[in-house]
Order: structure tokens, then sequence, then C-alpha cells
């Protein structure tokens, strides 16, 4: 059978499956789970792989993850793996879908959270179930192997947890096979059905900090008697501020602290008060410095106000990168699956994803999904289509996917599959 035919096949099956991906989908999206506790979707995407006759499928891995393995029947050594995330958020859900999600989660440490897919796992889920149904059914004619990657914990577990990719990969899910090539997707607020591609970091360097100031606890009323930490904290949150400054900027940085929790009361100065926030750089080997620079803030802001901080660093996600050779070879596939005009080079954000330890480790690439309703502007910046349901973030308790993308994501795991294991997609240094 020729290359075209495949194709075609492999978009003739997808068409079949679509209807059953969005049903996936809106399961998904009303049964969310949070980073770590993806028991029921775990269980939902082992049935549906074991159901599809997979060679193996492996499930707990590093928690909740599962590995369905698909050997094809024709000869070629290649392995890819087609990664999707399946974790969920401590976010309320405003998408305003009659799929919306009603889930709290009164166990989650830090909790009770509302829970909700608000940066669009369900469709990263649902659309990688599809794509294995399309594999598995020309299983006999695919020149290699494919991993189905289905990964917990994206979004960052508790800090008392580990889990992740990190901790799938030294789980062992990827030494035997190793993959010759790691492929992700992420929905994102750009127009329907476009792919965004970028050479080089597309996503950022991230690293979680607690910074936990001590002082010494006393009666509201005689703040002398102790030392009171809270001082101490605004001068942290505003001294932050002035670290931009410390590095280069054309290379982008952020500090955020997000959540402040303190142990005293209105008329209690409390032992303790922690800080905690993330750390992102466009550039990973700024890292280090704005680590070593918002340590020193700390501490020596502590000191003072008489006070101490002891600083963590917690979680680091290295960059998603893709090589210009990659990304070369990608291209005839990706402008295949969704039309040339529908392929454009996006910026690089601050945002991350973990599949950056896949695509690092093995190679391979990562791209943008556009799934709302909006057009580029003459700069090719998105921008909402009047009548529409406007441009939302993901993180947004109102962050929207439309339903009928979700056939593109499982075209383009599907189509990036077999180019991959045929040979054709493969960087030209690897070649
Ligand atoms: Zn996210
Ligand atoms: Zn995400």
């Amino acid at each position: 059978m020729d290359t075209e035919a495949i194709h075609e096949e492999l978009d003739k099956r997808a068409a079949e499956v679509a209807d059953q991906v969005v049903a996936w989908r809106h399961h998904l999206h009303q049964h969310p789970e949070l980073s770590n506790r993806e028991v029921n979707t775990a269980r939902l995407v082992a049935d549906q792989l074991r159901a599809l006759g997979l060679d193996e499928v492996r499930t707990g891995i590093a928690g909740h993850g599962v590995v369905g393995v698909l050997r094809g029947g024709a000869p070629g050594e290649r392995v890819v793996a087609l990664r999707a995330d399946m974790d969920a958020l401590p976010v309320r859900d405003a998408c305003g879908a009659d799929f919306a999600s009603a889930v709290v989660d009164a166990d989650y440490p830090g909790g009770p959270f509302p829970v909700s897919h608000a940066c669009g796992h369900d469709c990263h889920t649902a659309a990688l179930l599809g794509a294995a149904t399309v594999l598995a059914g020309v299983r006999d004619r695919l020149p290699g192997t494919v991993l189905f990657v289905f990964q917990p914990a994206e979004e960052g577990p508790p800090v008392t947890e580990q889990g992740g990719a990190r901790a799938m990969v030294e789980a062992g899910a990827f030494d035997d096979p190793v993959p010759t090539m790691a492929f992700g997707l992420h929905v994102t607020p750009h127009p329907k059905g476009y792919v965004g591609y970028r050479v080089g970091n597309q996503y950022g360097a991230s690293t979680l900090v607690r910074i936990v100031v001590t002082g010494k606890q006393t009666h509201g009323s005689t703040p002398w008697e102790g030392v009171d930490p809270m001082p101490a904290v605004g001068a942290v949150l505003t001294g932050i501020g002035q670290l931009y400054r410390q590095v280069s900027a054309f290379d982008p940085v952020t500090v955020s602290i997000g959540h402040v929790e303190d142990v005293g009361r209105f008329n209690i100065v409390g032992q303790t008060v922690t800080l905690w926030g993330t750390v992102r750089c466009a550039v990973e080997s700024d890292m280090v410095r704005v680590q070593q620079r918002l340590t020193t803030l700390a501490e020596h802001s502590a000191a003072a106000f008489g006070a101490t901080a002891t600083v963590e660093y917690l979680q680091p996600v290295p960059p998603v990168h893709n090589s210009g050779p990659w990304v070369e070879a990608g291209l005839p596939t990706f402008r295949r699956v969704v039309g040339p005009e529908r392929v454009v080079e996006t910026g690089a954000t601050l945002g991350y994803d973990d599949v950056s330890e896949l695509v690092g480790r093995f190679g391979g690439l990562y791209v943008m999904l556009g799934v709302q309703d909006a057009t580029l502007d003459a700069s090719g910046r998105p921008v909402p289509v009047p009548g529409g349901r406007g441009l939302v973030t993901n993180h947004n308790p109102h962050f929207y996917a439309d339903d009928g993308t979700l056939v593109t994501g499982v075209r383009l795991h599907a189509h990036v599959a077999y180019d991959h294991l045929a040979g054709t997609l493969v960087p030209s240094d690897a070649a």
C-alpha cells in the first residue's frame, strides 16, 4: 500500500471515531481529577486501550500513568511515543457547556477545591484515545512501534508527592522499547484547527518556589515581645519586582507568588508565613541566577526584620524545545493534516509542559492546536471572531475548547506517528 493511500485511510478512520472522541471528551470533562488522583480517568483509558487489543497495556506507572504498546506488523525499528496529559486543575468550571464540571475534591491537600479541565487535558486524552483507535486499525501496515503515553500530574502534584513525566521516565516507562521520537500537542486560544509551532523554546523553564519566613509568635498587642514575619514578607514581595532588573531584559523572567499562607490571627502575631510561587525563565540558563537572587532577597529581607527565611525550589521542569531539524521534518506532516495556510509560527510563552522531559530525552516535537473562535490579525496575532465565544486563556474558569477540533488532534497524532515510523518524519541530522 502506498503512503498516500495509508494517509487517506488514517483520515477515514479518524472521521469514523470522531463522535466517540467527543463523547470521551465530554465524559472526562464532567469527571475531572486533580494531579496524582487520575484514578477513573486512567481506568477509562486502560479499558479502551485493552478493548483495542494492543500488545500491552501497562498501568499504575508513577501513580496513574498508562502506556499502551502497539507493535506494527510491517518491518521497521522506530518507536514513537504519543503523549497526552490527563489531570485537571483546582479551578471552578465556568465554560458554559452542558457537560461542565460540578466536581469538588474535598480531600486534596490545601482543599477542598472545585475541579475542572481548565487546561484542556480532557481534549488531549480523548484525542489520543482516538489516535490509538485509528492506528490499531492499521496495525498490520505500521512499520514500527507506537507508545500511547497517558501521563498523570502534568500540572504538578502536591509538594509532598512525586509525579509527572519525569516520574514516568524514572519508573522505566520508556526503557523498553526506547522511543526514537516523542510528540505532544496542547490546545490553545488560537483559531480552530490551526497548528502553531516554534523553533527553539516553545515553553519556558519552570520551578515551584516555597519561601518560609519565620519570626516569633506573640500577642498582637505586644509585637516587640516577638518577631513579626509579616513586614519581612512585604519586603520580599516588593523586592521581587526588582529581580527583573538583575537579569537580561531580552530574555523574559517572571516570579509570581500566587499563594500566601499564614498561621496568625487578628490578635496573634504568627510564627511563620509561607509563600508559594512559580519562577519562569525563557532561557533555562537564567534559572540558577534568578534562584540565587531570590534566595538572597528572601534571606536578607527577613534578617532586616529580625526574622529568618528558608527558600526551596521544587518540581523543576525544563523548557519545551523544538529543534530546527525536527521542525523542518515535521512541517510537511502538519501542513498535510491541517492545510498549509493553517500552520503558523507562534511566539514563546512562559507556560510550561513537562512533555519537555520526553522531547528533550528522545527528540521530537510539541505543537499548539487552536481550539477557539478566533482569527489571526494582520500581524499574525489571534483575535476574537465577532459573535464567537472570545479568546480565553488556559487555567481561566471560562476556558473552552471547540469539539470540532478534536478530530484534528486525532489526525495529528496518527499522521505524525505513521510518518515517523515510515522514516519521512525524521530530522536530517538523524537520517
Ligand atoms: Zn495547564
Ligand atoms: Zn496543560
